[in-house]
């Protein structure tokens, strides 16, 4: 039966069962859209890097014997909406069947879903097999339980997956997280090898982007193109990662550095979102080579890492199918104020907003610790509206995709769902930025002052926002010593805060 499968832009696992034998009357379909570039202005290197990676991908298949029909992103056939592609398509190849592969995201979820029900050809949709989890696991998993703590959920996939584990169901090392020693400061030592930059030359891709009048943010050196966008860069990156920062990873998860963007961060993120390579591989190769290194690297570093993709990426991505579609509408804070413009320029005199934005428009990437402590916490203690927040991390970031940046942004670092993320929000003063980093030496001001001009506006900023939110937080434990210390304060100091806060709030571009 003559079939159209639809692969898309972030489905990109050459592993997966479909492509294991060659069908004549299968054909293939990928395109390169501006449904999906225009539904939010995305970082231009994310463009580009999914547009090469897709083509990447469609060349390996047709090499493989594969039937794939490809839009460019000016093909003259392109009608740059999914459902009017794909009828084409159909029409044009008098298709009897249309099958795809379970989108991650809501959005396309449910644009496949209206569409299947008004086709009335054979329709099947199917798993991309890149997951540990299926869609509703998670939700499965806390079923009746008050609250979801994804340790919980994390040991249990370590039990059941056997991932680091002893025979006697015991965990290997004799801990289950080693995350209090994940929180070093890196001061220059040890020496952090070269990020690893494949110099790609996308020249032709940024003139199209240009040509077709597509609206980006971002910067990018059109000859030095530094992300994999194929399945041997990616393993490239893999096996970069287990040799040279694996080593270190753990200790210095938390680290920021103005000379270091990337520190011992693995920077695979695209790589597994695009599903290039899989979580199962990257923890698989990544335990192996610890394995046959383990009298150099300690299992801390190494249970950091697995707990993230293991633990945290997959609990994301159960939440995001636990709770969508109220989920994108949640605002339990009742922010409402602009983001800065400074979030798309760079230009602030705080240190560490500039150090984290500016690196975020050169390179598509910051690491998590910039992302929730330094931008998102500024953005919550500024009360910003999440939709706004939502807007920017979801454009900034190459590996930006909404199953996986609506659960980090507006729920752990947003605490716009009220704590099933996370337990309490992410905020702080400048006391951990400074802990964890040197932004503060260089900064316009000062991280140890409370009052006057050159006081860091995250002092001023921290109480102000426990003051506004006393009712919301009253009731959370985790807050608790907060919250006593802000009732026990001096009203005049309060007052300051309180002051300051609003001048910043006002007007956060002069800051
Ligand atoms: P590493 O530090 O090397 O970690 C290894 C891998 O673990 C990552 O590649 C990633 O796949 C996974 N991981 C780590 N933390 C998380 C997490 N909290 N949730 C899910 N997976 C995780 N990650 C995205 O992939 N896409 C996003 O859009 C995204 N948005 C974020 C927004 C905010 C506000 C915050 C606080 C975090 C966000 N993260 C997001 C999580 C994390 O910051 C990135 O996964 C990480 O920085 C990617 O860089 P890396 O590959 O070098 O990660
Ligand atoms: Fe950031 Fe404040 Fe430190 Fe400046 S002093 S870098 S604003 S935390």
């Amino acid at each position: 039966k003559k079939s159209i499968r639809l692969i898309l832009g972030d489905q990109l696992n050459l592993k997966h069962s479909w492509f294991e034998e060659k069908k004549d009357d299968v054909i293939y379909f990928m395109a390169e859209m501006k449904q999906e570039t225009n539904y939010v202005k995305h970082h231009i290197q994310k463009v580009v890097a999914f547009f090469l990676s897709m083509r990447n991908f469609s060349e390996t298949l047709e090499k493989q014997g594969h039937k794939v029909i490809y839009y460019n992103l000016d093909d003259e056939r392109n009608q740059q909406d999914l459902v009017k592609n794909l009828k084409q398509i159909i029409k044009e190849n008098n298709a009897k069947a249309f099958q795809y592969l379970l989108p991650d995201e809501f959005r396309l979820d449910k644009q496949l879903k209206d569409f299947c029900e008004e086709l009335s050809i054979e329709t099947n949709a199917v798993d991309t097999e890149h997951f540990y989890t299926q869609r509703k696991d998670v939700a499965k998993f806390f079923e009746g339980k008050k609250e979801m703590t994804m340790e919980y959920f994390y040991r249990d996939m370590r039990k059941k997956h056997e991932i680091m584990m002893l025979d006697d169901k015991k965990p290997e090392g004799g801990k289950w997280n080693f995350d209090k020693s994940n929180r070093k400061k890196w001061t220059g030592n040890p020496k952090i090898p070269p990020h690893k930059n494949f110099k790609k030359d996308v020249t032709k891709i940024i003139n199209l982007l240009e040509q077709e009048n597509i609206e980006t943010i971002g910067r990018i050196e059109a000859r030095n193109f530094s992300w994999p966008t194929s399945r041997e860069e990616c393993l490239k990156v893999l096996d970069y990662f287990c040799k040279k920062l694996l080593v270190y990873f753990g200790d210095y998860e938390d680290a920021m550095h103005t000379d270091e963007k990337f520190l011992f961060h693995s920077r695979l993120s695209f790589a597994m979102n695009t599903k290039m390579l899989s979580p199962k591989e990257i923890v698989g190769t990544t335990l192996d080579y610890y394995y046959e290194h383990k009298d150099e690297i300690d299992i801390s570093q190494v249970e950091g890492f697995v707990r993230q993709i293991l633990g945290w990426r997959e609990f994301m991505r159960g939440i995001y199918w636990k709770e969508m579609p109220a989920y994108k509408q949640l605002n339990v804070l009742e922010n409402t104020n602009k983001l800065p413009d400074f979030y798309w320029t760079g230009k602030t005199k705080m240190n560490c907003m500039s150090h984290a934005i500016n690196q975020s428009l050169d390179e598509a990437h910051a690491h998590h610790i910039q992302r929730l402590m330094v931008t998102g916490n500024f953005a919550l203690l500024t009360m910003v509206d999440p939709d706004e927040v939502d807007q920017w991390y979801l454009g900034v970031y190459i590996d930006a995709i909404e199953w996986v940046e609506l659960t980090n942004t507006r729920g752990m670092s947003q605490f716009a769902d009220g704590g099933i993320v996370a337990t309490k929000p992410y905020v702080s003063s400048g006391s951990y930025i400074n802990k964890m980093s040197n932004y503060c030496k260089s900064c316009h001001y000062s991280v140890s002052k409370k009052e006057g001009e050159n006081a860091c506006p995250f002092n001023n900023l921290y109480w102000n926002f426990l003051y506004k939110n006393q009712e919301k937080f009253k009731n959370n434990q985790r807050m608790g010593m907060m919250m006593n210390l802000l009732k026990k304060m001096n009203q005049e100091t309060l007052q300051n805060h309180i002051q300051r806060s609003e001048e910043i709030i006002k007007n956060p571009d002069q800051f």
